[in-house]
């Protein structure tokens, strides 16, 4: 019997939610062995045994891979084809629902919406039962971070349910033209959650896509699931939904973890951010220049100037074009000319280079490079140091690269680059200067003027760690 007295219990094999999120080839796995999900198991596997609890699956996670939190508290993946035989042991079921609760609105609150697309922080959001469930609408994501309401009238709407790896131009279309329809609606800021991997690669193109937006746009997502005691789920959450709905900064920005104590977030511009550690809740750094300002317990500290301001009115241009057929070639020391030849064979449009130093390649290329701009291929060149400029007149090297049409790009990030090459040649598919020109000039912070004299230094380290680094090395 379930719970309240009514249909089968769970664990009988014949609930709605004994094989949540598993499909085949797995499903069959579970039902031969008669176990369902919360079942305590023995996993004998070709390499090994395993000892654990079956966990639901997100639904958005692949069929192949049974999952067991083991007793470290950590989760394994098996493979449905390692998979000997598996014993029951015992049953526990972790509350799984996330308790829907009425969102209470307040129509002093600023309105909110939050867009869905999938990644880390919409499929495991409930930090306090660690449950695995995506929770998306405004009452489940009340039940799981009740501090939002105190923030503001937040309404949900789940655009897509991918991994950022999924994530790509279809989709940024589909965002562009929803961010406008709701700053047009009149919300007072918008909030996106989405996979870590390429959010920096999202925030790029919506800068572009969405020109001179009114109230905030800010990026969100979670590096650590939330059924882990160290998930940054929660107060990504909050401190982007604040930022949205009563910060200053109208720009698309991407709002994460700053240091790796849970003292602050920061807010990075949408042109000048990315990912930098794989697992690190500190993972978003700005490169090129300083962050846009750091977020605490609903304070915002500006940490530069020159960001555009919230406004009252209603505009915003929207721009939701992109040209397929462009890519980024990472230079790498005896790079091959017939690297570039495919990409022209290939019919691709345009080709960010992302070169040595201040921006090179080796001489083999040359011809390559010829055959691309003689071709009608746009060639531009980026940094593989991330940090700099582009500067082709100080060496021999940079001047000939120059001569064969190799376009310099200042200080715009490979990534960003990449975005808005698509971008640009979806603008004017059959005007190369006018690609040019625009890629060349900045029209979201993408290239700025300088550096900050102390920019590389200054925020890649956080507060206190860098603090405390110090301290035990001076004292
Ligand atoms: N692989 C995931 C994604 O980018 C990681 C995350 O959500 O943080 O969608």
């Amino acid at each position: 019997m379930s719970g309240d007295g009514k249909g089968p219990a769970p664990g009988s094999g014949a609930h709605p939610d004994d094989y949540k999120g598993y499909r085949e080839p797995l499903l069959s796995v579970l039902k031969e062995n008669g176990v369902t999900v919360w079942c305590i198991v023995r996993a004998k596997t070709t390499k090994g045994v395993f000892e654990g609890l079956i966990l639901p699956r997100s639904e958005t996670a692949d069929p192949y891979h049974l999952v067991l939190k083991l007793g470290s508290g950590y989760n394994v993946g098996l493979r449905y084809d390692t998979i000997q035989s598996i014993e029951k042991t015992g049953y526990f079921r972790a509350e799984y629902r996330i308790p829907e609760q009425e969102f209470p609105v307040d129509p002093a609150k600023p309105r909110v919406k939050l867009f869905g697309t999938g990644g880390t922080i919409a499929s495991r959001l409930d930090y306090r039962t660690g449950a695995v469930i995506p929770a998306f609408s405004p009452g489940e994501l009340y039940g799981s971070v009740p501090e939002l309401a105190d923030i503001c009238n937040l309404e949900t709407e789940k655009l897509f349910g991918v991994f950022s790896e999924n994530m790509g131009p279809e989709q940024y279309l589909v965002l562009a033209e929803k961010i406008g329809e709701a700053i047009r609606a009149g919300y007072d800021g918008i909030v996106i959650g989405h996979g870590t991997d390429t959010m920096h690669h999202t925030a790029a193109a919506l800068s572009f896509m969405v020109q001179r937006p009114p109230v905030p746009i800010v990026m969100v997502g979670s590096q650590r699931s939330s059924d882990r005691p160290s998930s940054d789920a929660a107060q990504n959450l909050i401190n982007a939904t604040w930022t949205a709905a009563h910060g200053p900064i109208a720009e698309v920005m991407v709002c994460m973890f700053g240091p790796t104590s849970d003292r602050y977030n920061l807010l990075h511009r949408g042109t000048r951010v990315r990912k930098m550690h794989s697992s690190t809740r500190s993972t978003f750094r700005t490169i090129g220049d300083i962050p846009l300002a750091m977020v605490e317990n609903g304070k915002l500290t500006p940490l530069q100037e020159g960001w555009a301001p919230r406004r009252d009115d209603r505009e915003v241009e929207i721009h939701p074009v992109f040209e397929e057929r462009v890519t980024i070639a990472y230079y790498y020391p005896n790079m091959h000319p017939d690297v570039i030849d495919a990409l022209v064979e290939k019919g691709y449009r345009g080709i960010v280079l992302a070169g040595t130093g201040l921006g090179h390649v080796n001489r083999r290329l040359y011809p390559a490079l010829e055959r691309a701009r003689d071709a009608g291929v746009l060639v531009f060149m980026t940094l593989q140091t991330l940090w700099g400029f582009v500067q082709m007149y100080v060496y021999e090297t940079g001047r000939e690269i120059l001569g064969l049409g190799v376009i310099p790009l200042a200080n715009m990030l490979p990534e960003v680059a990449y975005i808005k090459l698509g971008w640009a040649l979806g603008m004017h598919p059959d005007d190369p200067e006018k690609v040019v020109e625009l890629m060349q000039t900045p029209i979201a912070g993408e290239i700025t003027p300088r550096e900050p004299h102390d920019g590389y230094l200054v925020f890649q380290g956080g507060v206190p760690e860098m603090k405390e680094f110090l301290g035990r090395i001076w004292s």
